[in-house]
């Protein structure tokens, strides 16, 4: 598969340029609060590994994020480790997790206060959501569009205009349900 692909250090930039909205903010939360809840940790762990990130790496992208907040080294060995290692299917039932679907994100599992895990179409409040495009560079009338296809409950479709805009192209031709659909898809226009 795609093991490896990768690099840590790519991921701030491919977070700009080439991540679902979703994922772009749980990327930001947990660089800004050096901490997930396990929502977010479940919902972006399983992205990442989909997008190639092997067990090794991912084990280092999470200590070192959280040791940069309040869980130390061996807090975050009892503490955390196990939960990563068992995304990968190395612990309890062994079952090799797979990243969630748009459908699972959108209709399960609801974020509240303090969680950054979900899809921002459907569980933003509009408003924040479009200052959230505007920080994002999104153009007046490319949000006007955006949060029209919110208000009809069109969330994967506002999700594919967010991504024609910020690809410069008129029309993406597939039908997005997937956040490592999302970012393949990106990767492909973005290297020609
Ligand atoms: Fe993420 Fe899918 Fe929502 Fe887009 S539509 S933000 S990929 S969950």
């Amino acid at each position: 598969k795609n093991v490896g692909k990768i690099s840590l250090e790519q991921i701030d930039s491919l977070s700009v340029k080439s991540f679902p909205l979703c994922m772009r903010q749980l990327h930001q939360s947990l660089r800004e609060n050096h901490h997930l809840r396990h929502g977010g940790r479940m919902q972006y762990g399983l992205f990442l590994k989909g997008i190639g990130l092997s067990l090794e790496q991912a084990m280092q992208f999470w200590r070192s994020e959280f040791v940069k907040g309040k869980v130390d080294a061996d807090k975050f060995d009892k503490a955390y480790a196990y939960s990563i290692r068992h995304m990968f299917g190395k612990e309890g039932k062994r079952t090799d997790y797979t990243p969630y679907s748009c459908i699972k994100v959108i209709l399960s599992n609801a974020p509240s206060q303090g969680d950054h895990h979900g899809c921002p179409f459907r569980h933003s409040d509009p408003e924040l959501l479009k200052q959230k495009l505007q920080v994002y560079k999104v153009s007046p009338s490319g949000i006007s569009q955006i949060l029209e296809l919110v208000k009809g409950m069109h969330y994967q479709l506002a999700c594919q205009k967010y991504f024609e805009l910020t690809h410069n192209i008129e029309d993406s031709n597939f039908s997005l349900s997937h956040p490592n659909q999302y970012f393949v898809e990106s990767q492909r226009i973005l290297s020609g």
